[in-house]
C-alpha cells in the first residue's frame, strides 16, 4: 500500500541503513516495516503449533485438554492467538500498552495477519475491528493499542478497519485480579453496536492485544452476532499459557 512506502521511505531518510529485528536485534536489510528478521518471524510462527494453542480459545495448552474454554457454553467464538504471554512477547505488548511505543505495533501486527493469514479459515474477510476502551479510559491513556494493531493488520491484510462502530458503554473497574465468573458477569453489558446495519452479513475480524480469560472478546463477538454479523474471529497478539515455556 502506498502510505506503508511512504513510511519506508522516511524511515529510511531517518535511518539510513539500520534496520534492526525487534526481537533479536540482528540487523535487517528492506524490512523496515515488518521489524521482524526471517529467522523470528518463522520461530514465532510455530509457537501455536509446538505449544498446541487451543483452536477455541487461543489458550497455549501444551497438549493439555484445555483449562480455559470449557464453560464456554455456546459462544460461538473463536481465538487465534500469536505468542504466549511470557517472556519478550509478554514486554513487548507491556511497553506498546502501557509505554505507549507504538512502533511496537508494526512488528505485531505483521505477526498477527501472518498468523491469520497461514491459519485455514476464510480469507473472505470484510472488515476489521478492535476492543474499544471506553472513552473515559481512552482519554486517560491518549491511546487504544489495540486499535493501533488493527489499523495495521487491516494494512497487511488489504481490508477495511472500522475503529468506531463498536462501542464500550460501561467503565469497569481493572478486570485483573478478579474471578473469572466475575469478569464474565461484568462485561456481558459492557459492549454495543453503534450502527448493526454495517456489520449485517459482515464477515469481521476483531482485534486484541492480549487474551487471557476471552470474557472481554466473547462479549464482543457476542454484540457483533447479535447484530446479525455473519462471522467474527477473534485476532491476538498474545494468549494465556500453562507453565510450559
Ligand atoms: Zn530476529
Ligand atoms: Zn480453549
Amino acid at each position: 500500500m502506498a502510505w506503508r512506502k511512504w513510511r519506508d521511505a522516511l524511515y529510511e531518510l531517518l535511518f539510513p541503513g539500520s534496520h534492526q529485528c525487534f526481537f533479536c536485534w540482528k540487523e535487517v536489510e528492506g524490512q523496515v516495516v515488518k521489524g521482524v528478521c526471517e529467522e523470528c518471524e518463522e520461530k514465532i510462527m510455530a509457537l501455536h503449533k509446538e505449544l498446541s494453542g487451543c483452536p477455541r480459545c487461543g489458550h497455549f495448552t501444551g497438549g493439555k485438554e484445555c483449562p480455559n474454554c470449557y464453560d464456554w457454553g455456546d459462544v460461538p467464538g473463536r481465538i487465534l492467538s500469536v505468542v504466549p504471554y511470557s517472556g519478550i512477547y509478554r514486554d513487548m505488548v507491556y511497553s506498546l500498552k502501557y509505554g505507549g511505543r507504538e512502533e511496537l505495533a508494526d512488528p505485531l501486527s505483521y505477526l498477527m495477519a501472518q498468523r491469520y493469514d497461514a491459519s485455514e479459515l476464510s480469507k473472505g474477510v470484510d472488515l476489521i475491528m478492535s476492543v474499544p476502551l471506553h472513552p473515559d479510559r481512552e482519554e486517560e491513556r491518549g491511546y487504544n493499542q489495540s486499535a493501533w494493531l488493527a489499523r495495521r493488520v487491516a494494512g497487511w491484510l488489504g481490508k477495511r478497519y472500522d475503529g468506531e462502530n463498536l462501542v464500550r458503554l460501561r467503565y469497569e473497574r481493572a478486570q485483573t485480579g478478579l474471578k473469572r465468573e466475575k469478569r464474565k458477569e461484568n462485561m456481558a453489558f459492557a459492549f454495543g453496536v453503534a450502527f448493526p446495519e454495517k456489520v449485517r452479513n459482515k464477515r469481521i475480524i476483531l482485534i486484541d492485544d492480549v487474551t487471557t480469560t476471552g470474557a472481554t472478546l466473547n462479549a464482543c463477538m457476542r454484540v457483533l452476532y447479535e447484530a446479525e454479523a455473519k462471522e467474527v474471529v477473534a485476532l491476538t497478539w498474545a494468549a494465556g499459557y500453562e507453565k510450559i515455556v
